[in-house]
């Protein structure tokens, strides 16, 4: 039986890809007067999957993934940073779009008040620092959902490994096989938390699947929603 339900934040509940997108295209607009931003939003993604997957690696740190991010961008327009610091200052300033985008998802909070209503415990895993973290739950008036938090940057670890998740459980107090686990990636989410005996959730929530994902989540043993408004009945088995 689920007691306890645990949220991945970005692009779960809050629509980071958005934010990203429209946060960029207003920097570029600001920036580079006469480039079309809409054809680089894709190049913007791409740079964040990269380089923050370096730091979730340990191969950057926090601030080395936002200057890469910022000089390959920029790079593609022929422009370069003369320093480390002019590549943060850079990246400060998209932050300021991006925070201005910040928005949840839809479904976002009446699935969470469905879950409290029902007599479950909401707890959040995510992968990145507080400072960063902390302000979405804050602004997004998020924060009073969860009885406990978790980052990477702060526990050590991050997802997919399966000690971020019995950590939690341990916060909680509840065994692994009593929680939930819902994320939008396959692996870092749904797998991760099946690997370390939790119920593991993908949430697919704007496009199809790759022929072998689905095939992977069910070898896992993982389910599979496309919008947070299954999930209540998912949980409640
Ligand atoms: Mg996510």
């Amino acid at each position: 039986m689920i007691r306890v339900v645990l949220f991945d934040l970005d692009d779960t509940l809050f629509h980071h890809r958005q934010a990203v997108r429209d946060g960029i295209a207003a920097h570029v607009a600001t920036t580079l007067p006469d480039v079309d931003a809409a054809a680089h939003l894709d190049r913007w993604d791409a740079l964040e999957e990269q380089h923050y997957h370096r730091y979730l690696t340990g191969e950057l740190d926090y601030l080395g993934q936002r200057r890469a991010r910022a000089r390959d961008f920029m790079a593609g327009f022929g422009e370069t940073f003369g320093t480390d610091v002019a590549a943060e200052q850079w990246f400060e300033e998209y932050l300021v779009e991006y925070v201005r985008a910040w928005a949840l998802y839809d479904d976002a909070l009446p699935c969470l008040r469905a879950l409290k209503g029902s007599g479950l415990r909401l707890g959040m895993i995510t992968n990145g620092i507080p400072s960063f973290q902390q302000p979405k739950l804050d602004t997004l008036e998020l924060a009073a959902q969860f009885e406990h938090v978790v980052t990477s940057g702060e526990f050590g670890t991050p997802k997919p490994d399966a000690s971020i998740f019995l950590h939690t459980c341990a916060l909680f107090d509840v065994d692994p096989s009593e929680a939930a686990y819902i994320g939008d990636r396959l692996h870092t989410d749904a797998i991760g938390a099946r690997g370390a005996g939790l119920t593991g959730v993908w949430l697919l929530r704007d496009r199809d699947p790759e022929p072998d994902e689905l095939a992977e989540a069910a070898a896992s043993g993982a389910h599979v929603i496309r919008t947070l408004a299954e999930l209540p009945a998912l949980v409640a088995g």
